[in-house]
């Protein structure tokens, strides 16, 4: 059954289906391309509306915003501002892209000074006051056009916390998906290049997972599940493939895998070198993430893929 791609295609079991990939874009106060990886530059409102035109000419279903503001302070004002960088960008794409699937990404470390997640008390990321502002920030996404939204702080409930600020606001049908499992990992450098995010002092790894650890992947699941988590996200995805088989195996809603910006950036590196076909590693890496068992994945690759397919 390998002999002839007519008939390995015939029984492939995993197959790469465009509907099932989301694009992550940078929306900041100008356009700063990145030559080396494109996916990784910021627009403006305006090139982002241009930039959005072409992918959903090629038939990219979704898109996740980040936004990179013009200031940022100690509690992270641009987060929830109703005149923010992605309260803006969802103004102009929404009307334009009545199709296109809207998600945004709701954090706070874009936004603060300091570049953790949460604000912070005495040098450390206060959990439970960073919940109301983050709260505050999903619902302004929905007021200003979001579909979805993707809580990726990792503070204990917040899921809980987002899923009762959308319901006072009316917005009990919006859906919320959960980087449930998202670990301290080396793969986000690029990312957070692009989004101005590094913590100017210490690490995330106090609210992000430890990267040895899959049992407590499973149980940050259970508990965003209980908070009525809709989607279930582990992030990074190569690195992890053997926990988003095991996420998949312990719940029935969907599974998305993120995958990150430092998978996307070496597979680019070793291509610029000659020492990897671009296209067949990154359809082999893609199908891997889908074969562990991720229903939805958040790649870079997006807009290529859409060509390549
Ligand atoms: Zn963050």
């Amino acid at each position: 059954m390998r002999r002839s791609a007519a008939l390995r295609s015939l029984v492939r079991e995993t197959r790469l289906d465009l509907d099932a990939f989301v694009m992550p874009l940078f929306v900041g106060p100008d356009t700063r391309p990145n030559p080396e990886l494109p996916p990784l530059g910021r627009f403006s409102v305006e090139e982002l509306v241009g930039e959005v035109e072409g992918l959903v000419r090629l038939g990219v279903p979704a898109v996740i915003l980040f936004g990179i503001p013009e200031e940022k302070d100690d509690e992270g004002s641009g987060a929830w501002d109703e005149d923010g960088i992605v309260q803006r960008a969802l103004r102009a794409l929404r009307p334009r892209f009545p199709e296109l699937l809207l998600l945004t990404d709701v954090c706070l470390c874009e936004y603060t000074a300091h570049g953790h997640c949460g604000v912070l008390r005495d040098g450390e990321v206060a959990n439970d006051e960073s919940l109301e502002l983050l709260a505050r920030t999903a619902v302004s996404h929905v007021a200003a056009g979001a579909d979805a939204v993707a809580p990726s702080d990792m503070m204990d409930g917040r899921v809980g916390a987002i899923r009762a600020a959308l319901d006072d606001a009316g917005n009990e049908a919006t859906p919320i998906l959960s980087y449930a499992a998202k670990y301290a990992s080396a793969f986000y450098g690029p990312f957070r290049e692009a989004a101005e995010s590094t913590p100017s002092f210490g690490d995330r790894r106090g609210y992000q997972m430890d990267p040895a650890n899959v049992r407590e992947a499973l149980r940050e699941c259970e508990l965003d599940l209980e908070e009525g988590a809709d989607v279930l996200m582990v992030k990074p995805a190569m690195p992890n493939l053997d926990v988003i088989r095991a996420v998949r195996e312990s719940f029935d809603v969907p599974v998305a895998a993120y995958n990150v910006s430092g998978e996307y950036a070496m597979l680019k590196a070793a291509a610029a070198k000659g020492w990897l076909d671009e296209q067949q590693a990154a359809v082999e890496a893609l199908t891997a993430i889908k074969r562990a068992g991720a229903d939805v994945v958040v790649s870079y690759w997006t807009k290529e893929l859409a060509q390549w397919l």
